[in-house]
């Protein structure tokens, strides 16, 4: 699986309140893939951490990997204490919501851009619009966590997190239950997921998944205007509207800089590779072949078993419920009254 692992926290609405913390990959066919969930008293530093070296068991810190999340201060100080080595970008939603929230400025979204120059042109025209914003990033947030464009490691597609929407969506009445009744419903709700693309990728019938299949297809589309002209053995000039592309067939790299940071053939790799007889195939990364989308599917899911079935020899620690500060104001929530409360009725 791509080496991308967006992180997130959402609220929980029970009586002790508390946050539930997600980690989560993109599969092979661009859906969420969760890898962790935790429950912690609030977002800061050392929930983070706490959170972080528990995922560290299933996903190594490495060179490769891109952690993705918002700006809050205990995500950034987590991961720069846990996982050293990784890349840490910024959710450019997250991005946006505070641009929108501080400055009261929007146009700050736009990071999706793959080529520097581009970006560049774009974020100074930002720039001179709103100073104000581009100085509140300028003090925060370097260009390498903001955009793809100058991210040194490769970060795909993946832009946003979108792993506690996911879970925010399903599970809008189970956020309200105690916590071990919606760890079972996460339980419930990761093998349903596992079951339903487990049949899809089983029952794909093409090298490549479905999503990307059809990215290629439009992608063909375009190349099919394209004019190539041979550089050297592997290296083409490809043209098209007055633009130009330099594509090495070789070392998967165009200047376009989208087969080099989606690691999906652009236009202007499926023009060349036509010119050169090479399998486009051959071309478009690993990650996005049906094998990989079948393995990562390929294990279960199974719910915790009945406690009286648990070892013996596990020696429970002691969990009370978190210090809570009370709210203002009454609860808005019915509750069902109590035995007494009913012999008095
Ligand atoms: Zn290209």
């Amino acid at each position: 699986m791509r080496k991308v692992v967006s992180i997130d926290g959402t609220w929980l609405k029970g009586k002790y309140n508390g946050v539930l913390l997600v980690a989560s990959a993109q599969d092979e066919n661009y859906h969420q893939y969760h890898l962790a969930w935790g429950i912690v008293d609030v977002e800061c530093t050392s929930s983070w951490s706490w959170f972080l070296t528990k995922l560290l068991k299933v996903v190594p810190d490495e060179d490769e990997l891109v952690i993705i999340s918002d700006m809050h201060q205990g995500i950034i100080n987590a991961v720069s204490t846990v996982y050293r080595n990784a890349h840490h970008g910024h959710c450019t939603w997250h991005l946006s919501q505070n641009m929108k929230t501080r400055c009261k400025k929007k146009g700050a979204t736009k990071m999706f851009f793959y080529k520097r120059n581009e970006f560049d042109i774009a974020y100074n025209e930002f720039r001179n619009r709103y100073p104000e914003a581009a100085q509140y990033l300028d003090e925060r947030d370097s260009l390498d966590r903001l955009t793809r464009a100058y991210c040194p490691k490769t970060r795909y597609n993946i832009m946003m997190t979108n792993g506690v929407e996911s879970i925010n969506a399903r599970l809008l009445e189970e956020r309200k239950l105690p916590i071990i009744a919606l760890l079972d419903s996460l339980q419930k709700l990761a093998s349903s997921w596992f079951a339903r693309y487990r049949h899809a990728s089983i029952a794909s019938n093409t090298n490549l998944t479905p999503t990307i299949e059809g990215i290629l297809r439009s992608m063909f589309t375009d190349a099919q205007g394209m004019q190539v002209f041979e550089l050297r053995r592997l290296e083409f000039d490809v043209r098209s509207r007055g633009h130009s592309a330099i594509m090495d067939l070789e070392s998967k790299r165009c200047t376009c800089r989208v087969f080099d940071i989606d690691r999906i053939p652009c236009a202007h790799a499926i023009a060349a590779s036509w010119l050169a007889k090479i399998d486009l195939y051959e071309m478009c990364s690993e990650y996005y072949s049906t094998m990989s989308w079948c393995m990562a599917y390929s294990e279960t899911v199974y719910p915790v078993p009945e406690e009286n079935e648990w070892p013996s020899n596990i020696n429970f620690p002691l969990v009370l419920p978190p210090l809570l500060e009370k709210g203002v104001g009454r609860r808005k929530q019915n509750r069902i009254p109590s035995i007494g409360e009913f012999s008095k009725r």
